[in-house]
């Protein structure tokens, strides 16, 4: 068992501040981060400090160390939470979730990883071979989906550039039987544009560096990712590493069960999206033609479909007229460029839900297996302010917004409101309640989303421009809404450009420009038909419309915003009525050094994730609490009073016995129907009596 910590290394729990302040919070979270301590709890929350270096805490002793264990019996670790999550789960057929946030590099992804390695090292001691196989499926996912979700960011290098949830399902012995992944909001513009330094997505570099050269040929590619435009930006900081990614990457696509078809499906998609890229047209005052036909035979060629069609989706689109007449229309230059990208994205986002789609483990069996639990791990985009913030940044921090939301449900007022209805004695703690800003984003009709969605369905030219107008006039009065107009001398802000929302974590600037052919996310219905006349079955399958005419397709598809709000809307509701686990990320610079802990940076961190008001929660509340009934239950044979019966008037007076005996009354509060304890440890003793007797 790994020894507990020594003073030297701060205090392992928050709660154990002499004082809560800023100032004491950040002086041990510091110190920790010196010492190599880079996991600290607020009672069941696990905070983490990125160490931007290899920490000796996560092998095969350590597992050991974590198995079965209490929190409090070991230093603050991922594992340690894992396991408190796994055995909720086991033992108390409670579903459970790990809610892991922070910033982009904060190391989020790598912690999601340290938890599922944990649970697949603890489960299946017997190593059935379909349990292991499951096992298997989850944990080559992770690297299948990294290199078509990730990318190098100017903040992180392997930065997921999707929200991931992933829910696995464990049988009555605890062993996982199947899992479920659910993506949210891929930065789809990254596949064809990326900003200075930035990348995109891995798959393409490890594929035009690591695919044989018999691949390249049949998908006539070079292998130098500096001559395709949308991956040249990122060309230069191509490595070694992408040429091992993709052998492993390929051989994970194996092991989850792709077939060989399938795989290749999925890179001459790649292989596609590489050659649209670099598609040309121009212009001869009529028409506009494609640039050399060889691209167009090439795409033709890895999509199983005709030239011809190739090139009149790319140049055309079908319209109806007002007297319901079906025209061809011609693109301008501009138009074929935007239908390309759009392609090519769309493209792209089939790629990951087929890849998605195919991960899912489904030969869960409720009659052969029993009732299914599930632990949910979420590892999601933390809350991002940047220069310039477009509408991937109002997503995500709608996002976190609602995440905020819940942790207030879940971890303030729940208990509030329990201590409260119990009539335990108890300080209010204040906190802001952000709901007023998720309404301010997503309320009907007068919400932001609910405003660009009008602004989309609205036929004729409404600009970006006007979109902010409306805005500004429905929004006018929200104390969390501003713009240029309604605050003329904000000079840090355009007139045309900027809107501004005070979130719970600070105030972003909103540029619409791009918001509403983002939030359309329009694909001409052109494409959807050229891919549903595929001769490959694959490809065909993901277009389901694509034999509708253009007559036909009358009803509105959602808008990318909207989508986006119900899967948010959907995930909340899944995570509610689970019990969460939380683990909180920090990044400590900018830099990516194991050395520097950048105060000012870790202080806002640590602000917007509501860190003191959780440790003001934690302090005031109690870890735990049981109906009197239930407690007896468990403990009264440690009790000369209650054992085998008590004959005292109530079951409360009874638990009064059992806790006046083990010497922590002071470390209890009597409600109505239940008991509380503070800390965990009065219980621990108990739980050791019971297992002695
Ligand atoms: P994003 O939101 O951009 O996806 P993230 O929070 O998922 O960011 P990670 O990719 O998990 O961030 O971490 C960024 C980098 O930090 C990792 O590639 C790794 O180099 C380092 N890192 C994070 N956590 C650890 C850890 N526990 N031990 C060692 N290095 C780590
Ligand atoms: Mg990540």
């Amino acid at each position: 068992m790994a020894e507990l910590e020594g003073l030297e290394f701060g205090k392992s729990d928050f709660v154990l501040l002499d004082e809560v302040t800023m100032e004491q919070f950040m002086e041990n979270l510091k110190l920790r981060f010196e010492k190599g301590r880079i996991y600290t709890y607020i009672g069941e929350v696990v905070v983490s400090v990125n160490p931007y270096r290899q920490m000796d805490i996560y092998g095969k002793d350590n597992i050991e160390a974590y198995r079965g264990r209490e929190l409090y019996e070991n230093p603050p670790h991922l594992y340690a939470v894992s396991d408190a999550a796994y055995k909720a789960m086991k033992r108390r057929a409670k579903d459970t979730c790990i809610v892991i946030s922070g910033e982009s590099g904060a190391g989020k992804t790598e912690a999601s990883k340290y938890i599922m390695q944990y649970i697949a090292a603890i489960t299946n001691p017997s190593q059935r071979a379909e349990v292991e196989s499951v096992k298997n499926v989850l944990l080559k996912s992770n690297c299948v989906l990294e290199a078509f979700g990730n990318a190098k960011t100017n903040r992180n290098d392997n930065s997921s550039r999707f929200g991931k949830y992933m829910d696995i399902n464990f049988n009555f012995n605890g062993d996982p039987t199947g899992g479920h992944i659910n993506n949210y909001l891929l930065e789809k513009s990254r596949v064809v544009q990326q900003q200075g330094g930035e990348r995109n997505f891995h798959s393409f570099y490890q594929l035009l560096r690591g695919g044989s050269d018999e691949m390249l040929q049949s998908f006539h590619l070079q292998n130098d990712p500096a001559v395709y435009v949308y991956t040249k930006e990122g060309a230069e900081t191509t490595s070694n590493n992408d040429r091992s990614s993709h052998k492993a990457v390929l051989s994970a696509l194996e092991v989850i069960g792709f077939s060989k078809e399938e795989i290749n499906s999925v890179y001459q998609i790649l292989a596609t999206i590489l050659l649209l890229g670099n598609m040309q047209f121009e212009s001869d005052g009529e028409s506009v033609n494609i640039v050399g036909q060889e691209v167009v035979n090439h795409i033709s060629e890895l999509t199983a479909t005709e030239p011809d069609s190739v090139n009149k989706s790319l140049l055309y689109r079908t319209v109806a007229t007002g007297g319901g007449e079906v025209i061809e229309k011609g693109h301008t230059e501009q138009d074929a460029c935007f239908g390309r990208d759009a392609f090519a994205k769309v493209l792209f986002g089939w790629i990951v839900s087929r890849i998605n789609s195919i991960i899912e483990v489904k030969d869960y069996d409720p009659v052969l297996h029993g009732k299914n639990t599930v632990i949910g791990v979420l590892d999601i985009y933390g809350f991002e302010i940047f220069d310039n913030n477009s509408f991937e940044q109002f997503c995500i921090n709608y996002c976190n917004e609602k995440l905020q939301q819940l942790f207030i449900e879940l971890i303030l007022r729940q208990e509030q409101d329990e201590y409260q209805r119990e009539g335990i004695t108890w300080q209010h703690i204040e906190y802001f309640n952000n709901q007023i800003i998720v309404d301010l984003v997503e309320q009907a009709h007068k919400g932001i989303i609910s405003i660009l969605d009008e602004a989309c369905l609205t036929v004729g030219k409404v600009t970006d421009t006007v979109c902010l107008d409306s805005m500004d006039t429905k929004l006018a009065q929200h104390p969390h809404y501003t713009s240029r107009k309604l605050s003329p001398t904000d000079k840090s802000m355009d007139f045309q450009k900027h809107f501004r929302i005070r979130h719970y974590a600070g105030d972003v600037t909103y540029s619409v420009e791009g918001f509403l052919d983002k939030n359309k996310d329009l694909l001409f219905q052109d494409f959807k038909r050229l891919m549903y006349n595929s001769a490959n079955p694959v490809l065909k399958e993901m277009w389901p419309d694509g034999h509708l005419s253009i007559t036909e397709v009358t009803k509105r598809p959602l808008t990318a915003a909207t989508l986006f709000k119900n899967s948010i809307v959907a995930l909340v509701d899944k995570l509610a009525c689970k019990e969460p686990y939380y683990v909180r990320c920090i990044k400590p610079n900018e830099m990516k050094s194991p050395v520097l802990f950048d105060d000012a940076r870790c202080q806002h961190q640590v602000a917007y994730l509501g860190l003191l008001e959780n440790v003001r929660v934690r302090r005031a509340g109690f870890a735990y609490r049981q109906l009197y009934a239930r407690f007896l239950q468990r403990y009264k044979m440690t009790c000369e009073y209650t054992w085998p019966n008590h004959l005292m008037a109530s079951d409360r007076e009874a638990v009064e016995a059992i806790v006046i005996q083990h010497g922590f009354q002071d470390d209890v509060a009597y409600g109505q129907t239940k008991l509380f304890v503070r800390t965990p440890r009065s219980l621990f003793t108990l739980e050791q009596e019971r297992n002695n007797l």
